[in-house]
């Protein structure tokens, strides 16, 4: 996560746009029902909760949200000076809580089945590109292969719900999967409620919970990545969480070029697979997180492969600069409404 002033800022408008985008989901009051929402900035996202009920039940509702998404940045955030994964990027060692070892185990078998492309451990590459943007220049490869030589899970052991490293200069940067194990907290949370359903979008996840009053499924659009402002099309989601990763969502600027916020583990460059942007639809919000990362990275053609390979149940909208691919579940289903026709539907 890049945290400078200016590109906060920039990310902030963008930010408040995907929700904007996001948000058109049932319109609630038009169908007669009463919808109420909150909105927060935490893990360095805005964030924005809807839910279908009225302001009296929502108010202990949106302040326990709150607390659970307070809770998760307080462990995972490598910003957070104190946090769980900051004291394990400076002592080398994390005892992980029972609740949260699905966030450790999810990275590693994502690590572990997409051969690297996500990678926890990403982080000395990520600080890389964020110092070269403070100094106005490129890294250098000397550089880039210094940190590389520290990236890799083969450098962390995992055992009986310890986390700690072979290599001091090994860090995690859990900034792909955090906000997807959030998302999971909360529905988790909302789903032992009153309030009957709604939705939560948090940065580019978006999770929906119960069923709307109609009985329909929600309706997201997804951002067209040429047009940021505009929508390339509609999945309907009777549940579950959508997670988008694209390389229009957050960057660094150097010398007036942007370079994108998704890191090809293999090379330390922001990965170049040929998309645009990756949707992964999921019913676990932590895995979806990292699956979109991971499968932009990869490419369509890998992609496609872990998706036959049914190592992972999901289902996923790959970008290009001029095509749209849906996987079969998708395409079968009939549950992508394509709307922007400068692409051309592929699957
Ligand atoms: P997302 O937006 O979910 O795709 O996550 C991107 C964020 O995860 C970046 O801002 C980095 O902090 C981190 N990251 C970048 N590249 C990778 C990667 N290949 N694997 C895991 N995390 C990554
Ligand atoms: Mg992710």
């Amino acid at each position: 996560m890049w945290r400078d002033k200016g590109t906060r800022i920039k990310r902030l408008t963008f930010l408040l746009a995907v929700i904007l985008c996001f948000s058109c989901v049932s319109c609630g009051r038009a169908s007669g029902e009463r919808t109420v929402s909150k909105t927060y900035f935490l893990m360095d996202t805005v964030i924005e909760i809807k839910l279908r009920c009225g302001e009296e039940t929502a108010a202990p509702v949106f302040s326990a949200c709150g607390e659970i998404m307070s809770g998760v940045e307080a462990v995972l955030s490598r910003t957070v000076s104190d946090s769980a994964v900051s004291r394990f990027n400076t002592e080398g060692q994390w005892q992980v809580d029972a609740a949260f070892s699905k966030v450790v185990q999810t990275a590693l078998d994502v690590s572990g089945a997409t051969d690297g492309a996500f990678d926890p451990t990403v982080e000395p590459i990520v600080s890389l590109w964020k110092r070269c943007e403070e100094q106005g220049r490129l890294p250098v490869e000397e550089e880039l292969h210094e940190c590389l030589a520290h990236v890799g899970t083969e450098h962390l052991v995992w055992e009986e719900n310890t986390l700690t490293r072979t290599d001091p200069a090994t860090a995690l940067d859990l900034g792909a999967i955090g906000k997807g194990y959030a998302i999971d907290l909360v529905v988790d949370y909302l789903e032992k409620t009153e309030v009957p359903g709604g939705v939560v979008s948090f940065g580019g996840n978006v999770a929906v919970f119960g069923a709307k009053k109609n009985g329909e499924a929600y309706r997201i659009g997804l951002r067209d990545p040429q047009n940021t402002a505009g929508v390339l099309g509609y999945l309907s989601v009777p549940s579950g969480v959508i997670s988008v990763s694209g390389d229009y969502e957050r960057y660094v600027t150097i010398n007036g070029a942007r370079y994108h916020h998704i890191i090809d583990p293999k090379t330390g460059y922001p990965a170049e697979s040929g998309l645009r942007s990756v949707a992964v639809l999921c019913e676990d919000g932590t895995l979806a997180d990292a699956l979109s990362t991971a499968l932009f990275v990869m490419g369509v053609e890998e992609a496609m492969a872990l998706y036959e390979s049914a190592v992972f149940p999901f289902e996923a909208v790959f970008v290009t600069e001029d095509e749209i691919i849906l996987t079969e579940g998708l395409a079968e289903g009939g549950r992508f409404e394509h709307t922007a026709k400068q692409y051309r539907l592929a699957s």
